[in-house]
């Protein structure tokens, strides 16, 4: 006899078939299967939800990515790198209120002077915030060597996602050539692991061609790997990428953010105790996106520091949010709308994975 939806909910571990069949779910069920992953996740690491602050550093790129508004061949960008001082501007705005911890994102550059310049904010940064500030690296590939200093120099952990864990749908939205190659990608998450981090990575939802099958094998991937961290969302156009040229293939918008809640849910089903993001896409398609991505499992929010007047440039899709917000503004609110839906942010902590954790023992 096929189990019932609630007899597949409350198991502890999930067959590739289970997970199709969670995320194929339609109209009430979609709720169902929301309220319990908030149920686990409850039980497993709290109703608490960890700040990281986010500075787009710069979004100089070599790659070419297809999705992505930054990519190398996108002439229609203008393209910065913060300084110093707005960088550590940014840092101390998140010491000051309590965020636990940083995220540095940033185009991807393998030069020596970008290694070097990120180790060089990592030291000042924990200087002027006496090391109280966890930090996420989200800068794209690089050598182990490299991987190696940042740690060092007090980076803590590593968001590099995967995009898509079908090596056919990642060569649809990469250019097939050795700076795009989906082996290193794997390799490089194989090596921050080696490095020391937390390691993070995550995938994109509703991506041309991309079938619940692949969803469901990017899940089995996170558990596969041991991951401590998930970041994903929702696929957004951008009109200026080639991916642009198949936007006739995706789901409705509304249904890509269905599946992106689907995925966090299935996600805490499967990993109870890591980190899981809200992610910004999610409330670029729906402006209580981030609530829905908590409630749907989700346990970390990334308010966006970049100065504003940088965040045009940073457009990975169209439509980004927040743009014209103070950082200040768009993080007083937010205690408000978190508090709201009985979820509490945990000020002055790191936010470590406890999954993580629980591993090293
Ligand atoms: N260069 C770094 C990080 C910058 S991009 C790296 O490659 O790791 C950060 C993330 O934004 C990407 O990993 C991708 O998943 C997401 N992103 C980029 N373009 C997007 C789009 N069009 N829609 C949704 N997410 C996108």
């Amino acid at each position: 006899m096929t189990k019932t939806l609630d007899q597949l909910l409350t198991q502890q571990s999930f067959s590739r078939e289970d997970l199709i069949r969670l995320l194929s779910v339609k109209g009430n069920d979609t709720q169902k299967v929301l309220d319990r992953a908030l149920q686990v996740k409850a039980e497993a690491v709290g109703r608490k939800v960890y700040l990281r602050g986010l500075i787009e550093l710069s979004n100089i790129c070599a790659k070419d990515c297809c999705y992505c508004g930054i990519r190398k061949s996108n002439k229609n960008v203008h393209r910065y790198t913060l300084s110093d001082e707005e960088v550590y501007a940014a840092a101390d705005f998140a010491w000051q209120k309590g965020f636990g911890s940083l995220v540095i994102q940033s185009g991807e550059l393998i030069a020596p002077a970008f290694t070097n310049h990120i180790e060089r904010l990592l030291i000042g940064i924990h200087q002027r915030t006496n090391a109280e500030l966890s930090i996420t690296l989200s800068c794209g590939e690089q050598p182990l060597e490299v991987f190696k200093r940042w740690h060092q120099a007090g980076a803590h952990r590593y968001l590099l996602r995967i995009e898509s864990t079908d090596r056919e749908l990642y060569y649809q939205i990469h250019p097939h050539n050795s700076l795009h190659a989906y082996e290193k990608r794997i390799e490089g998450l194989k090596n921050l692991r080696k490095a020391g981090y937390q390691v993070g990575t995550g995938v994109m939802i509703g991506l041309p061609g991309q079938t619940i099958e692949n969803l469901a094998d990017d899940l089995l991937f996170f558990k596969s790997m041991d991951l401590d961290m998930i970041g994903m969302g929702p696929y957004i156009e951008h009109a200026e990428t080639p991916l642009y040229d198949r936007r006739n293939l995706l789901w409705p918008t509304e249904e890509r953010f269905r599946m992106s809640l689907l995925m966090i849910a299935g996600l805490r089903l499967l990993m109870p105790d890591i980190n899981i993001a809200s992610s910004t896409a999610l409330e670029t398609l729906d402006p209580l996106g981030r609530q829905s991505g908590l409630l749907a499992g989700g346990n970390v929010v990334m308010p966006n520091l970049t100065p504003v007047s940088n965040r045009l440039d940073y457009m990975l899709y169209d439509n980004k949010p927040n743009l014209d917000k103070d950082p200040a503004l768009s993080t007083s609110s937010l205690n408000e709308v978190i508090e709201a839906i009985g979820e509490k942010i945990c000020y002055y902590e790191q936010g470590n994975s406890q999954h993580f954790l629980k591993r090293q023992g």
